[in-house]
């Protein structure tokens, strides 16, 4: 990636910096491997919910995909109309599920029997009928990482599929909510196709199933979970679409009318986002040389919680000769590091370095730990 090291010479860091054209041409890349098809990507907004890049999405014409109330707020400020909006979440509260209804969202996932009733009390007090599809967790192993993984049977989310008789048989017996579809999301950062045939050949079988029993349903929706190449950000600028929507055009047995839903965050956002540091200071210990720099787990936590690790390029020094370093940030905690043994070219107090990769995820989950302020966001144009 290019970046603009004069501008960045102006403004205090940390910050984020927003690639647009590399998001936008990301949005252009979906939408060439979904033309033609019965298919629909709402964005999952808590991979990053950036008003300037939602703006983007929404005139790209992808809908939104929302786990909580402040999720939903923030994508119809954004301009984003109800009905192009799905809602998930294990928690939904009542106050959350009236939002939605009144917003006339898209669809419900529903993740439990009570959940369920609960949305049809609040549908009926409210005169209304509120869409809904099942979200079943179909037992795969997403292969990836024990805290985003999700559809194994001890996760905490969806109907397991022993249940589903009964939940569809509830739901087709409640007046104020109209069963549309079933909902799976397996987990996050999936870079192998196999999790994604067995999730298209579990969906097969429960449609069959439920069509055996007379159950009509107008969408499926197999959720997120695409992820991106961490180690070569310039090289693998673009996840894996092509062969991704590749394998539900191939496996996904859809009926007549049927529409194919997925809710992408990670993919559509990850790779045009950095996280711009500067160098506070360099410090030699007895086996090891550190760069301090002034970002910390506080702006971007996926090392310090997930084990991620981001690229990390010096962005004012380049070439050789190199150096081995830990990278490490300002906050009081051992886990606020974002690499160990990082070769890098020998680099001096004041450069800036480059977190990359860091699109999704990343602003987000920042918090003000230590008392720090919130990174700020730059974007390209
Ligand atoms: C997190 C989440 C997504 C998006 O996951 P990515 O890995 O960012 O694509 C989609 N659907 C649901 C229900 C989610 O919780």
């Amino acid at each position: 990636m290019n970046f603009p090291l004069d501008k960045f010479k102006q403004i205090p860091t940390p910050f984020y910096y927003y690639d647009m054209s590399l998001l936008q041409y990301t949005l252009d890349e979906i939408k060439r491997c979904i033309a033609g098809f019965p298919f629909k990507v709402h964005y999952a907004v808590k991979a990053n919910a950036n008003a300037t890049i939602l703006e983007q999405i929404r005139r790209a014409g992808l809908g939104i995909d929302c786990v909580s109330g402040g999720e939903l707020a923030a994508a119809i400020s954004a301009g984003f109309a109800g009905n192009e909006i799905a809602f998930a979440g294990v928690g939904k509260t009542d106050k959350e599920i009236a939002a939605g209804i009144d917003s006339d969202i898209f669809c419900f996932n529903v993740e439990s029997l009570p959940e369920m009733e609960v949305i049809n009390e609040i549908a009926a007090s409210k005169g209304k009928v509120a869409r809904i599809a099942i979200r079943v967790n179909p037992n795969i192993d997403a292969h990836t990482h024990k805290y985003i993984t999700t559809g194994l049977n001890e996760n905490k989310f969806g109907i397991n599929v022993p249940q589903l008789n009964d939940v569809v048989d509830a739901a087709l017996a409640m007046q104020n909510v109209e069963l549309i579809g079933l909902h799976f999301h397996i987990g996050s950062q999936i870079r192998e196709t196999e999790p994604f045939i067995m999730l298209c050949e579990k969906a097969n079988e429960l449609l069959q199933h439920l069509e055996a029993r007379g159950v009509k349903l107008s969408i499926i929706n197999v959720g997120g979970g695409l992820g991106i190449n961490y180690d070569d950000p310039d090289g693998d600028a673009i996840a894996g679409f092509d062969q991704y929507f590749g394998i539900f055009k191939q496996h996904l047995k859809l009926r007549e009318g049927q529409e194919l839903h997925f809710e992408l965050g990670r993919a559509v956002v990850a790779q045009c986002g950095s996280l711009i540091t500067r160098v506070t200071y360099v410090k030699t210990g007895i086996v090891k040389k550190f760069i301090i720099v002034d970002a910390g787990m506080s702006d971007l936590i996926r090392p310090a919680l997930y084990q991620a690790h981001h690229k990390i390029e010096n962005i004012s020094a380049t070439g050789t000769p190199t150096e081995t370093y830990d990278v490490v940030g300002p906050i009081c905690e051992s886990s606020d590091c974002f690499g160990t043994d990082e070769t890098l070219p020998i680099t001096h107090r004041g450069d800036l370095i480059a977190l990359r990769s860091a699109g999704a995820y990343g602003e987000i989950m920042a918090s003000r730990y230590n008392c720090r302020e919130f990174p700020a966001a730059i974007y390209s144009e």
